[in-house]
């Protein structure tokens, strides 16, 4: 809708264009200059017998004269143009051989312009508004205009084949546990009877949560699908507008057509984000939330017993929802959805390369293997990327090099061979990443080193591709130093051999203290003990915001700077020794690294 504006504005402006031609157009006196003399010289003319014809139109006069030329001029107004003629001194003898017309003054054309020329403008004005106020219905002050009704989609209404989405249960993988859960739930909705028989109380409120890009939105339509029944759609975020009170009538008008229509199912997605989008300074605030989740709240509890409607929500922050909504009656089911295994990853990836022409080369099993914490919306892109990559290379088919290639790119960003560095930069870059490699090796937790570059990617200078031996659930306390010693090895390399330090290991310093913080307050890896140092997701008048909750004292605070810094020092320890101990072998890496760029696990090791 909005891109639609400029080329209104361009049909508005060219029909302004069109109006001014057509003006110029029906006024040819305009353009048509004829000489134009004054009255006496016309009058001398006449009286040497060179004219031939006159007309008088209003006071404008046209004559022709002998030449068949035109002359024109204006007489006084008010006066006829014989007197005017006598005036000068011309007899009636002259005058009357000549040819006079009087004609009536052209009323006609200019007559009618006139009005036009106003009657127009405001025309094209109230066209102008209209327009403008029918895009501003797709934005937010539009909103405005009609904020009382419901902006759920309705999708399908579980006859229309043709309207149904074509999500399918066959679509989702990798959630095996989840689609048995939801199916289960469908199958409250197609056969009521069956469970009220026996006294059930059939679920209101079937949450899906888990981190984004599991499929939360993707399950909910091959619900939409597979239930065939009506299925309401809408945005958390789309309850909150500009008005205080908009978020409540919204939700009332969307259950009351629910109602109507049930069974049916309502998919409220991105839960959490009521209460969480809204434009400070222009109303809304706390008490908006709270009304929209009261209406919610009040709406669920208000079904009778025989009210056949499910409520979808999804989220990936059930910590962050109101309490009151996960009570028996409203969201009393969980439905989590996880980041996928490596068989589920297989899976997903197998989903996506239907359709795609893959070659003998590509094994969908080891780019599983190689993706680790990949979401299927990852995976999704990881497979997209391939094609286009293949594509690019005016290759028929996609090889196993493309999906690889694509694993990195999706991790990191696109390579950027452009951005050259310098001798020096390509040096203290490939020490940087030989110190992480060689640091990665060498430590037992470590994670195992896939490959290592110095061509830069996205925001990286280079980069050591590393991933653990096989999946984990669970880290260990050691598999957690050696990674911050892993992490310190490029700035510690950088260090011992050019006895300076550069910009290049600010992110991985970020890392550092961020997992030597999380080591001492979240997981009780110190001297603490089994206790967490709280933060806490709090909501403040303008949204949400992470607020660090004090639970414990100042003395304690800094007890536990303490013992951060004191992980962190001990990493660096470890790094310094085996880089010293290695420092031989971490030059004959740099060197490769410098002359090659780019060296795998296999040629590494
Ligand atoms: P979210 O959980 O954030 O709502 P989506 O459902 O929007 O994630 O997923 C985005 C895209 O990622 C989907 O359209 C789909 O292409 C892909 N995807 C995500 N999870 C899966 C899965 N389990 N199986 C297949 N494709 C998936
Ligand atoms: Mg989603
Ligand atoms: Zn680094």
């Amino acid at each position: 809708m909005k891109n639609k504006a400029p080329k209104n504005i361009l049909i508005i402006f060219l029909s302004f264009l069109a109006v001014s031609a057509i003006f110029a157009l029906l006024n040819p006196q305009a353009l048509q200059k004829t000489n134009e003399v004054s009255l006496s010289s016309l009058a001398q003319q006449i009286s040497q017998g060179s004219i031939k014809e006159i007309q008088v139109s209003g006071d404008k006069i046209t004559a022709l004269d002998n030449q068949d030329k035109k002359i024109t001029s204006r007489k006084e107004t008010g006066v006829s143009l014989n007197d005017s003629l006598k005036a000068y001194g011309i007899n009636e003898e002259v005058l009357k051989a000549i040819d006079i017309k009087i004609e009536q003054e052209k009323q006609g054309l200019m007559g009618w312009l006139f009005p036009l020329s106003i009657i127009l403008p405001i025309v094209i004005f109230i066209l102008f508004f209209w327009l403008i106020a029918r895009q501003a219905k797709g934005g937010p002050m539009g909103q405005g205009f009609n904020f009382m009704k419901m902006p759920a989609k309705l999708f399908g209404d579980g006859k229309d084949e043709k309207k149904t989405e074509k999500v399918t249960f066959d679509d989702i993988a990798g959630v095996e546990e989840a689609k048995d859960e939801i199916k289960e739930v469908v199958d409250f909705l197609k056969n009521p009877k069956k469970y009220q028989a026996l006294g059930a109380r059939i679920p209101r409120g079937v949450l899906l949560v888990g981190p984004p890009g599991v499929g939360k939105t993707l399950l909910a339509r091959a619900v939409a699908n597979e239930a065939k029944v009506p299925f309401f759609s809408i945005v958390g975020s789309e309850f909150i507008e500009l008005f205080v009170g908009v978020g409540a009538s919204r939700t009332r008008a969307l259950f009351l057509e629910a109602k109507k229509q049930q069974p049916c199912i309502v998919f409220i997605d991105e839960l959490d984000a009521i209460g969480k989008m809204r434009m400070p300074g222009m109303g809304g605030g706390h008490e908006e939330r709270e009304q929209t989740l009261n209406q919610i709240l009040a709406e669920m509890d208000g079904f009778e017993r025989d009210t056949n409607i499910i409520i979808l929500g999804a989220t990936n922050k059930p910590e962050s929802l109101d309490p009151a909504l996960l009570r028996p009656g409203r969201f009393d089911r969980r439905v989590v959805l996880d980041l996928p295994d490596v068989k589920g990853r297989e899976e997903i990836l197998q989903i996506h390369c239907k359709g795609k022409p893959l070659d003998d080369t590509a094994k969908i099993n080891e780019v599983a293997e190689r993706t680790p914490g990949f979401s299927g919306a990852d995976l999704a892109n990881l497979v997209n990327e391939a094609a286009i990559l293949a594509a690019k290379k005016n290759r028929t088919t996609i090889s196993q090099t493309e999906l690889l290639e694509s694993i990195e790119k999706v991790l990191l960003g696109p390579e950027r061979r452009s951005h050259l560095l310098s001798e020096k930069e390509k040096e203290i870059t490939a020490y940087h990443e030989a110190g992480h490699a060689l640091t990665a090796t060498s430590l037992p937790g470590a994670e195992d080193v896939r490959k290592i570059s110095i061509v830069a990617r996205g925001m990286a200078a280079g980069y050591t591709l590393s991933l653990p031996k096989r999946e984990k659930r669970i880290k260990t306390k050691s598999e957690f130093l050696a990674e911050l010693a892993v992490l310190l090895s490029g700035y510690v390399a950088e260090r011992l051999i050019f006895k300076e330090l550069s910009t290049g290991a600010a992110n991985d310093l970020e890392k550092v203290s961020e997992l030597a913080r999380d080591l001492v307050t979240k997981y009780g890896m110190a001297k603490f003990g089994p206790i967490v140092f709280g933060i806490r997701e709090s909501m403040t008048f303008l949204g949400w915001e992470q607020e660090t909750e004090k639970n414990y004292s100042e003395k304690t605070a800094t007890e536990i700077d303490e013992e951060v810094a004191k992980f962190i020092k001990e990493a660096e320890g470890v790094a310094v020794k085996i880089l010293t101990q290695k420092k031989a072998m971490l030059t004959k890496i740099a060197k490769v690294l410098i002359e090659k760029e780019t060296i795998e696990k296999e040629e590494f090791e």
